[in-house]
């Protein structure tokens, strides 16, 4: 069977009156009325512990939207065992049919899962509805279409036969099983990074983020819908200091995907070399973290073009992305038009509960992630190398709410230049024209990450040179366009250095990573 490439999904419009909106609005309204009770599941049944947590909602931070029982050691044990119970027949499954579920689980998303995803993602991680709608319904369809193509495409991928010598590669999952821990901001990524490892057959158990198992409880209800077989992923959220430890230092740990800070990853690879010689191979350890996203603009560049990708690079879902705009590099010359605009537009950001639809932003995660980001604002309110020309104000009395915050610095090594805020925090680098060549130096080695960047320019000469003189400080590089919202297969995603293991979500390589080939060569 050949899978046929596939289309990237889109955003529904959700305008005034479209049928996408009344029922989007019903759902939202219905999944607030109850409070529900999240099992784990676990060999495909739910499991209760009574050690339980709550998903409150981060723009009425009040508002129980669920509770959710906890994995403990005893459960960790039992979804490690379902994973490799399930693993013999999954593995010999015909690629066809494991993929048939994923695809599948594709369709469902799209209807009838669709509102729930988009109501859970708005409810639990205050995304808006075209943020929602373009995470938890259009970007999870793209993994699971374009990766079932990817797997097609690698398995048509044989050596040559020569007479008398038939060469073949068999194209086997890891052995052992994959822990899969993901983050609350992408729904996306929660689909992602389970399935991708559980399509070419492996196991997998499947640890999501705490501010994120609303949603993500669904997306496994969604899988085991679609067919998955009891024991292929097991869903156990649970505290990372209980689950992760135990998970690996398993002998069968076989791999780790990953997505969330750089601190954790850096925890989970020193965990994995303390336990080396007690599994049975090397774990393959794929990750993403974190970024200091940068936009360089040069003199040339389209002020109005620049202006937007800022506003929706640094702002959009609060600044709460891998990829967000967060230190800017703009010349002297044009910074009092981009000044200007800037001003224009981020002063008319609506912020507020996001089932308003004409709200921009919501509400940070948490109680953790707001006072992290207010106190990367209150430094730079108090210091002298630094003013805040827009925002500022944080407000946790009915949600976590922080206003999209603009600074402008003199000193191009600002904390705020240089660590990872997470949040609406954008800095702002002005630099002389004629020190072009310092400001890249600057940008190129400012950071301990490279995730993302975007160069701003219409002189092509300067585009050449500016893409040249910045190569490893992004694995993503933008030209004209902001840092955030690569599409599944038309722009593969990751970064290098403290960003992570760049082996680009949504790509035939990421795919790749959870097989392990044996070659066969056969005489006659
Ligand atoms: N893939 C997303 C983007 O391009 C970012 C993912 C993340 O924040 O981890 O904006």
């Amino acid at each position: 069977c050949k899978v046929v490439k596939p289309k990237n999904e889109e955003v529904l419009s959700y305008l005034p009156g479209s049928k996408e909106r009344i029922s989007l609005k019903a759902k939202l309204k219905e999944m607030q009325k109850t409070s529900m009770e999240l099992p784990l599941i676990i060999d495909g049944k739910e499991v209760h512990t009574g050690k339980m947590g709550t998903c409150i909602i981060p723009h009425h931070k009040e508002h129980v939207l669920a509770t959710y029982h906890m994995a403990g050691e005893k459960e960790v044990e039992r979804a490690i065992q379902a994973a490799l119970k399930a693993k013999k027949e999954w593995e010999n499954t015909p690629w066809e049919h494991r993929i048939s579920v994923f695809l599948k689980a594709a369709e469902l998303i799209s209807q009838p899962w669709r509102d729930t995803l988009n109501a859970a993602t708005m409810l639990g991680q205050s995304k808006t509805v075209y943020e929602a709608d373009a995470d938890s319904a259009c970007e999870i369809q793209d993994f699971f279409r374009y990766n079932s193509y990817f797997v097609s495409q690698i398995l048509q991928e044989q050596p040559e036969c020569i007479p008398g010598i038939f060469n073949r590669i068999e194209y086997r999952p890891l052995e052992g099983f994959v822990f899969a821990v993901t983050p609350f901001n992408f729904t996306a990524i929660g689909g992602n990074l389970p399935s991708t490892p559980a399509m070419v057959g492996n196991t997998v158990v499947w640890k999501p983020a705490s501010s994120a198992i609303y949603s993500n409880y669904f997306l496994m209800k969604v899988l085991q819908e679609a067919g998955l077989p009891d024991g292929v992923i097991n869903f156990i959220p649970g505290p990372g200091n209980v689950v992760g430890p135990m998970v690996m230092s398993h002998k069968m740990l076989a791999g780790i995907h990953f997505t969330g800070s750089t601190e954790t990853f850096n925890h989970m690879w020193r965990t994995v070399a303390q336990n080396l010689g007690n599994y049975i191979g090397y774990p393959r350890i794929v990750g993403e973290t974190g970024g200091k996203d940068f936009v360089f603009a040069h003199h040339s560049a389209d002020i109005d073009a620049l202006v937007t990708a800022l506003v929706f690079g640094g702002f959009s879902f609060q600044g709460q992305k891998c990829s967000a705009t967060s230190r800017v590099y703009i010349p002297h010359s044009i910074w009092p038009s981009v000044k200007n605009k800037l001003l224009d537009q981020v002063s008319t950001i609506k912020l507020g509960d996001v089932e308003d639809f004409t709200n921009f932003m919501g509400a940070v995660i948490d109680q953790n992630a707001f006072n992290s980001i207010k106190s990367y604002i209150d430094y730079a309110r108090t210091s002298d190398e630094a003013e805040i020309i827009f925002g500022g104000k944080c407000d946790d009395r009915v949600g976590f709410f922080i206003e999209p915050t603009v600074i402008v610095t003199t000193n191009p090594r600002f904390k705020t230049m240089e660590e990872e805020i997470f949040g609406p925090v954008v800095t702002i680098y002005v630099y002389k024209d004629q020190e072009l060549e310092e400001a890249l130096d600057l940008c190129e080695q400012t950071s301990k990450y490279a995730l993302t960047g975007a160069i701003f320019s219409q002189d092509r000469k300067a585009i050449i040179d500016m893409e040249k003189r910045l190569s490893n400080a992004a694995g993503n590089l933008y030209i004209n366009d902001r840092t955030t919202g690569a599409f599944v297969g038309l722009q593969p995603f990751g970064g290098a250095r403290a960003s992570g293991t760049n082996e680009k979500v949504g790509s035939k390589q990421n795919v790749s990573r959870w097989m392990s080939p044996r070659t066969i060569k056969e005489t006659f």
